[in-house]
């Protein structure tokens, strides 16, 4: 699909497209840039792609599409550094949990000559780093692309081709809606994983060495995602924070009701939602974005 393709960061996300690009051959080229040597030499001893680079903007030379696979504090820079080197008519991407800031920081720096289409893949794991991706990731999972509204539709229709190529099933979306979404499905989440997470280490009576020993399934099930990657989330938190804090007041809201079901020992409430809850767990199985296994298939 197409000669050249430049990856800027190389973890979990950038070493993902590099693998499945390649296995599927959607580029001929793979040049590859990040911050560190180690994390350079790391990439090259994986054999994720055909040159490597710590200077970004040597990697972009004569690339078709650039993807930016690093913490969105990083873009600002990085684009500043590498706009003067973009080949006319290139894509310039990106794989960042949040849009429309990325659309608003980004937009005025990038040459009118390329074509800027912001892309996030719904997938991930707690893993980071070049050792972390492997190629199946992307696939059946979704892959949102926010491009505004003046964008080229055929270089929409070629990036939108390539991460169907990677697996993902792709769509188009208006940025502040996508930051709205995934503020519910995934921010909110992760911060209410962190802080019960937070909570139970800070527990006075209850020691760490018994919340590690005694931790049952549920609080498990937390610290998995508590563990992501500390750098990305706090980037996410700082950048979608209207979205974030509009879908917490609701959350908040909903918790204190729960909270005076608890109180008043209100069992037809908690029953009525803890059956609704659990027909959205069969919903997403359903739609084969889980596995159907008790405990995620754990064997112990
Ligand atoms: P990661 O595994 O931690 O990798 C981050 C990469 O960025 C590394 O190659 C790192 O290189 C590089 N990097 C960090 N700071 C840099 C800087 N200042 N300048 C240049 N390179 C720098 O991260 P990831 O999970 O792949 O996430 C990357 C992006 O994907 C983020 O924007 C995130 O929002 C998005 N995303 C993540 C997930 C997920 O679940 N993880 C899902 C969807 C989207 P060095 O080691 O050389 O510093």
């Amino acid at each position: 699909m197409f000669n050249k393709i430049a990856l800027i960061g190389i973890g979990l996300i950038g070493s993902s497209i590099a693998l499945a690009a390649r296995q599927k051959g959607l580029a001929k080229n793979i040049a590859i840039s990040t911050r560190k040597q180690q994390t350079l030499d790391k990439a090259k001893s994986l054999n994720l792609g055909d040159e490597y680079f710590l200077d970004a903007k040597e990697a972009v030379k004569d690339a078709d599409l650039i993807i930016l696979c690093t913490p969105i504090g990083t873009f600002e820079n990085i684009v500043k550094n590498i706009a003067p080197s973009l080949k006319q008519g290139a894509i310039l991407s990106d794989v960042g949990s949040v849009k429309g800031h990325v659309q608003k920081i980004l937009s005025p720096l990038i040459p009118k000559e390329i074509h800027f289409i912001p892309a996030h893949p719904m997938a991930g794991t707690e893993y980071s780093g070049p050792e972390a991706g492997f190629s199946s990731l992307f696939e059946g999972r979704g892959c949102m692309l926010t491009p505004s509204e003046k964008q080229d539709k055929s270089a929409i229709k070629l990036l939108s081709d390539f991460w169907q190529g990677l697996g993902s099933n792709v769509e188009i979306m208006d940025a502040e809606h996508h930051d709205l979404v995934v503020a519910i499905t995934s921010h909110v989440p992760h911060l209410i994983a962190y802080n019960i997470v937070g909570t139970a280490s800070d527990l006075e009576g209850v020691s760490k060495s018994e919340v590690i020993k005694y931790s049952a399934g549920g609080f498990r099930d937390f610290t998995r995602i508590a563990a992501s990657d500390p750098i990305m989330w706090r980037d996410v938190f700082l950048t979608n924070r209207n979205a974030v804090l509009e879908m917490l007041e609701k959350f908040l809201g909903d918790l204190d009701e729960l909270k005076s079901a608890v109180d008043r020992g209100d069992g037809d409430a908690l029953e009525e939602l803890f059956t609704r809850t659990r027909a959205i767990r069969r919903s997403i199985i359903e739609a084969g974005q889980e596995i159907d296994m008790a405990d995620f298939g754990r064997e112990k």
